[in-house]
């Protein structure tokens, strides 16, 4: 079977290497049960980005017509509360366990990276469970299922909610007591993290590029950056994506599916 050889062939590369980094995108926390932000299914489609995806957008929002928010932001607790770490984010921490992937570059928000174990997560568009404070800047992660629970509880009962209600359900700072949001990138702030990224895009003896379509910045630059260096590139995506010309294994796969053969086949090299 054709695909049997390629995930042999990922194996074999990944065996031999001692710097591995993997660049993942939304199809890594898609069989999580996140669904893609932009695709069909996601918030974009039923919120308007203006509204809620940008923060002056969103404070706008919540001043003039905070019950507009409700439904969507119910949703996005319900799906940040059901999920947990697929395969895919558990071979990752195999495959680090095992001295082979040192860095992990992932454009997702949820945490679940750093839930399967992984120690060196590099999050570009940050983590919806890290809170920022507005005043200080110091940031705090909070565990995910609490987090949710408590500010469920807050908004179960009422239909109707004020700004002040949805600033007071976030935490406050616990260093200088403002208020503080959640420390993710919205649409029109700059991405996190770019310098170290690409420096682990360059370090890297292969990289592996999961679930990612190559088309939101930076992390359709990374497999180009880490092969221009030198890396070996894997690509594991079921769908259209822009990195063929650069991979020198593409198999086209789920990623927990994938990654489970594919660490499984490293074990028994
Ligand atoms: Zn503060």
């Amino acid at each position: 079977m054709i695909l049997g050889q390629e995930i042999l062939r990922a194996a074999k590369i990944l065996a031999e290497a001692e710097n591995a980094a993997a660049s993942c995108g939304a199809g890594i926390s898609a069989e999580s049960g996140i669904p893609t932000f932009r695709d069909p299914g996601g918030v974009w489609e039923r919120a308007d980005p203006a509204e809620m995806g940008t923060s002056e957008g969103l404070i706008a929002t919540l001043k003039t017509n905070p019950q507009k928010l409700l439904p969507v932001f119910r949703d996005l607790l319900d799906t940040f509360e059901q999920a947990e770490p697929n395969p895919a984010h558990f071979a990752l921490r195999h495959l680090e366990q095992m001295g082979i992937l040192k860095t992990v570059v992932t454009q997702n928000i949820d945490n679940l990276q750093q839930e399967a174990g992984s120690t060196d997560v590099i999050e570009v568009h940050g983590n919806g469970f890290r809170m920022r404070c507005l005043k200080c800047g110091r940031s705090k992660c909070y565990p995910r299922k609490d987090m949710i629970r408590r500010i469920k509880e807050k908004i179960q009962a009422p239909d109707s909610v004020a700004f002040s209600d949805i600033v007071e359900l976030m935490p406050k700072c616990e260093e200088c007591g403002s208020v503080t949001r959640p420390d993710v990138v919205m649409f029109g702030e700059a991405v996190k993290d770019i310098p170290k990224s690409f420096e682990a895009a360059r370090k890297c003896d292969v990289m592996l590029a999961i679930g990612t379509s190559g088309v939101v910045y930076p992390a359709a630059y990374l497999p180009f950056e880490a092969k221009e260096a030198g890396a070996r590139v894997i690509v594991v995506n079921p769908n259209e994506n822009a990195f063929h010309r650069v991979s020198d294994v593409y198999i086209p796969l789920k990623a927990a599916e994938a990654m489970d053969q594919i660490v499984k086949a490293v074990k028994e090299q």
